[in-house]
């Protein structure tokens, strides 16, 4: 069946992720020390370090599971490490385990990262432009979904001049593990648990809010996840999910890529592909 509609995600699938991480990384490093210290940097490197070490065992959870590996990107990194940091730290309220402090523990960190993350300057693949453009030209559909916000996705989008209008479903949550609101059939097709060979912790394939807005876009598209290519940088929280539900997948390869990770795609058989540059994603199109 022909691809319909393509849908991408947004960070570090159409932004370049090595120049945006280092601004991001400088800029998160430098809130944790004016908050915590200067004296606590080599605290704070150490549970940097020891993040990208335990990966991608060390998954990201954002309460629902680990559903992502720890080292996906410097965003996920940098929320993982502040915790670790916390803890070795015995940092009041930040480095407890006390349930009563939680919500103030999601508070800072969310915080931490707002400030970083929308304090950058926007910065693309040099190929996103024309990939987006020619998507557009060959299939009657392209989207962005993504878990950062609709408006600052949109606003980013607009540097790029992009001659097409392409869509943004922003905060879609890839990375909760939950039950689907609408069309809950369709998630029958899809495991709670899945065990790959190279990752010793189980997948957790049903994010319902993800699949929620899939379901969006496929019924506002008038398109079928067979119809569907979906480009990620993250196999784990991108294309597992839509993988499961008959969507075709592409992985832009991450420079930290881990073997689990062909071995999620490999189930997917000729559905799947990778490629280390994002225009690699236009072979799969008509
Ligand atoms: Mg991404």
């Amino acid at each position: 069946m022909s691809i319909r509609l393509v849908i991408f995600d947004f960070d570090g699938t159409l932004t370049d992720i090595a120049d945006e991480g280092a601004q991001f990384e400088a800029a998160y490093t430098r809130a944790v020390l004016d908050l915590c210290g200067e004296a606590r940097r080599p605290a704070w490197e150490a549970a940097r370090t020891s993040v990208l070490a335990d990966a991608p065992e060390l998954g990201w959870d954002m309460g629902s599971g680990a559903t992502a590996p720890g080292d996906a990107d410097p965003y996920i990194s940098a929320t993982l490490a502040l915790s670790r940091f916390a803890r070795a730290e015995r940092l009041p309220i930040l480095g407890s385990d006390d349930p009563r402090h939680a919500a103030i523990r999601g508070d800072f960190g969310g915080a931490l990262y707002q400030a970083a993350y929308g304090a950058l300057r926007p910065a693309f693949r040099p190929e996103a432009r024309a990939v987006i453009e020619a998507a557009a030209s060959r299939v009657p559909h392209v989207r962005v979904v993504t878990n950062s916000s609709t408006a600052k996705v949109t606003e980013k989008m607009r540097h790029l001049g992009l001659a097409v209008a392409v869509g943004v479903d922003g905060d879609a949550r890839k990375f909760e593990v939950s039950e689907p609101t609408v069309n809950v059939e369709a998630m029958a097709a899809v495991p709670a648990s899945w065990r790959v060979p190279s990752l010793r912790r189980p997948v957790l394939p049903r994010r319902g809010r993800y699949f929620d807005v899939l379901t969006r876009v496929w019924a506002e598209t008038g398109t079928r996840p067979e119809e569907t290519l979906v480009v990620g940088d993250i196999v784990e929280l991108d294309l597992v999910l839509p993988g499961l539900l008959g969507a075709s997948v592409h992985y832009v390869e991450r420079a930290r890529a881990h073997p689990y990770e062909g071995e999620l795609l490999a189930e997917f058989g000729a559905r799947a592909s990778r490629s280390p540059s994002l225009e690699g994603a236009l072979a799969r199109l008509p």
